[in-house]
């Protein structure tokens, strides 16, 4: 089945890598995944950023992994929109659910998160997903949702070339354990739904939904043969070439 969307594939490489080799893998990744017809992005820890922005081009982007929510001040040790756009930054990472789970407030800060990236032309990657009492609970949708509702309630125009989704089930990420394409799809119907729901149904069609949680070379190419997941969202395996590589050509044969 052909892709509705352009398919989309982070690198969340997390607090891994020396800003010393950081290049040198990601020019492998960026000479492994060309010309596959999908968009790449590489999200490495801010040192490496500066050092990494002649990298990126038409379709390999460099992602951060978070912003602070103000414009600018007496914020030590943070970074906002504008110094990373000014790295050629593309993308940012946000409620990741390692930063939700260390950070309490950080739930309270991503609306004002959002609007600022959207203001300053910096595009998204809102992570969302259930803990594991939730999903035996028979809950998962209704909690998405309820993510989605938090961060969301007050944007009044959605960008769908701005605005990405990752469901990321917090059990599968990190554990080995990989919700099923099936368990996948469901909420990434659930997800876009919503969008259709708030902000109509051309949003919600543009929108890319992506899956993290344990995506691997094994599991890729059924996870992206399903018809709402447009991309991945990858962790651990996107440190490693040749399997970030099978994992982006997952989506080869179907786009
Ligand atoms: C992630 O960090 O967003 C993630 C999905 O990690 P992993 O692929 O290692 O589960």
């Amino acid at each position: 089945m052909k892709k509705l969307r352009k398919p989309l594939v982070v690198a969340n490489w997390k607090m891994n890598i020396l800003p010393s080799k950081a290049c040198q893998l990601a020019e492998e990744i960026k000479n492994r995944t060309n010309n596959t017809g999908i968009d790449i992005v590489i999200a490495p820890p801010y040192t490496h950023l500066a050092l990494m922005s002649h990298l990126s081009s038409a379709d390999f982007s460099l992602g951060a992994q978070n912003v602070h929510s103000e414009v600018s001040g007496a914020f030590t040790g943070s970074i906002s929109v504008d110094m990373l756009k000014d790295l050629q930054v593309q993308y940012v990472i946000l409620g990741h659910s390692e930063r939700r789970e260390s950070n309490i407030n950080e739930n309270i800060f991503l609306e004002k998160k959002i609007d600022n990236c959207l203001r300053g032309k910096l595009n998204i990657i809102y992570c969302c997903g259930e803990s594991l009492e939730v999903r035996q609970r028979n809950e998962e949708k209704e909690f998405v949702i309820s993510q989605l509702e938090d961060s969301f309630s007050k944007l009044k125009v959605w960008s769908p070339q701005q605005i990405v989704i990752a469901y990321e089930p917090i059990w599968a990420i990190g554990t080995g354990l990989t919700a099923s394409a099936e368990q996948a799809d469901v909420i990434h119907l659930c997800i876009r739904n919503w969008i259709a729901d708030q902000f109509g149904d051309q949003s919600a069609h543009q929108t890319r939904i992506l899956y993290g949680g344990s995506v691997k070379s094994s599991n890729a190419h059924e996870l992206a043969s399903k018809e709402n997941i447009d991309g991945f969202l990858v962790g651990g395996a996107s440190l490693n070439v040749e399997e970030f590589s099978v994992i982006a050509h997952a989506f080869n044969h179907i786009i």
